[in-house]
């Protein structure tokens, strides 16, 4: 049964013939053995397929495709250069996002820099390095973001980010496209028209589209076909009323992963069938040459690669009540539990398979009753010393994480095709002290 628990896990995922769990070709174990717990294990053949597989169902299906992967999933600048090599974009919301693009050496065209609060030592960084867009998020931030261009002698080319008022039914944390959102400029406020004016007199700025991001994650097609036609009926509003010429569209990102068997994601066929059709045939309705399309899967690229392996340490049983098992880790490596309620699923990473199985709490290390990772999974008996293994572990987690209590942050690991290497080392206490001016 545990093995219904397998696709959910990176696309290479193995059970060996002692039933014990392989990730990249590589055994848990031997992870384990050589990095310690807790320990993140992004497989390389997975972030490699999710990049193509997103450049190649939008490409089959529209002209001018870019796929700019959303950093705030997970960054590091091993990881950025990888997605260089695989021809995305690269959506960052923060001097420290452009920072770590930077210095990995991305390509500046292909980033997009986003974010409510832009400081103007961010924007000039992003200005300076010469980013490709500036996703334009505010009535202040525009202002600003003439003069800095102004002032670095440069036109820079902007999307409006727009709230169109569409509800994507994802957590309220996660929902951002709505009119009560810190986000955007709202349509239905006429604060969109406003700043689109603003933005087309604006002498440095060049606007050549409008971007959008519902929320996330988004399991239905519906809320981004509404968001489109929302969307692109503003646009031909403001070609009318204002001149704006539609060379760039963005439909965000949002995009589904499988947390759970019982909760499969659409597959990312769906989502560009649903996309480019909807553009498509608002392009028609409105009268528009079909814009680049731009989309920004943060989720959907590093989720399923990722796959979290804790130690089992103290396992507490209230008779008739709950047994707690205690890993290494917890809310302090993945937040998403207890901030969103988010559900997961487990495998004992050195008997996969097992006839014996028992209901239990996985808990974390954390001085907080709410640092659960997962309440009430079945998994085979548990003993202390074992490996469990949490999938869908890639996104969220490690950019989310914090030294809550003075513990470290793990550290993260690639695998593929047998090897594994290092791509972050495990942060230490005097890492976190060397912080105190003492
Ligand atoms: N684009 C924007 C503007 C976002 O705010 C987000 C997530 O918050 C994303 C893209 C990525 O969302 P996801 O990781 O669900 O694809």
């Amino acid at each position: 049964m545990f093995r219904d628990r397998l696709p959910v896990f990176p696309q290479t995922v193995q059970v060996d013939s002692r039933n014990h769990l392989v990730l990249g070709g590589v055994t848990a174990s031997a992870l384990v053995e050589r990095f310690g717990t807790p320990l993140y294990v992004f497989d390389e053949a997975t972030l490699r397929g999710q990049c193509s597989a997103f450049i190649g169902e939008f490409s089959a299906r529209y002209p001018d495709v870019a796929v700019s992967y959303a950093s705030k999933a997970f960054l590091n600048r091993p990881f950025a250069r990888l997605l260089a090599e695989e021809g995305l974009g690269l959506d960052v919301v923060s001097g420290g996002e452009v920072a770590v693009a930077k210095s990995a050496g991305f390509p500046p065209g292909r980033v997009y820099f986003h974010g409510n609060n832009k400081g103007p030592e961010e924007l000039k960084l992003a200005l300076d390095w010469g980013v490709g867009r500036i996703v334009v998020d505010g009535f202040d931030e525009l202002r600003l973001l003439n003069i800095l261009a102004g002032e670095s002698g440069l036109r820079q080319d902007v999307l409006l980010r727009i709230s169109p008022g569409v509800d994507p039914h994802t957590h309220h944390h996660t929902t951002t496209g709505i009119i009560d959102s810190k986000f955007g400029f709202s349509l239905a406020t006429g604060q969109a028209q406003e700043a689109m004016k603003q933005a087309l007199e604006a002498t440095n700025l060049s606007v050549i589209g409008l971007h959008m991001h519902l929320g996330s994650p988004i399991f239905e097609m519906e809320p981004f076909c509404q968001g489109i036609e929302v969307g692109m009926q503003f646009a031909a509003a403001m070609r009318d009323h204002h001149g704006m010429e539609l060379r760039e569209f963005s439909p965000g990102g949002g995009f589904a992963i499988q947390y759970t068997v019982d909760a499969p994601a659409p597959p990312i066929s769906a989502y560009a069938e649903a996309i480019t059709g909807a553009l498509r045939k608002a392009c028609e309705t409105y009268g528009f040459d079909l814009p680049k399309l731009m989309i920004e899967p943060g989720r959907a690229i590093v989720g399923r690669a990722g796959v979290a392996l804790y130690s089992v340490g103290a396992i507490k049983e209230i008779p008739g009540v709950r047994k707690y098992v205690a890993v290494d880790g917890g809310m302090g490596d993945n937040i998403r539990p207890a901030i969103y309620g988010s559900r997961y699923e487990a495998l004992v990473a050195g008997s996969v398979e097992s006839d014996g199985k028992e209901r239990v709490t996985i808990c974390g290390k954390y001085c907080e009753s709410g640092d659960i990772l997962i309440k009430d999974i079945e998994l085979p008996l548990v003993k202390h010393g074992d490996i469990i293994a949490i999938p869908a572990s890639g996104a969220y987690c490690i950019p989310m994480a914090s030294n809550y209590n003075v513990v470290p942050r793990p550290p993260i690991i690639l695998v593929n095709d047998g090897h594994a290497e290092l791509w972050r080392r495990r942060e230490t206490i005097d890492d976190i002290m060397g912080l105190d001016v003492f």
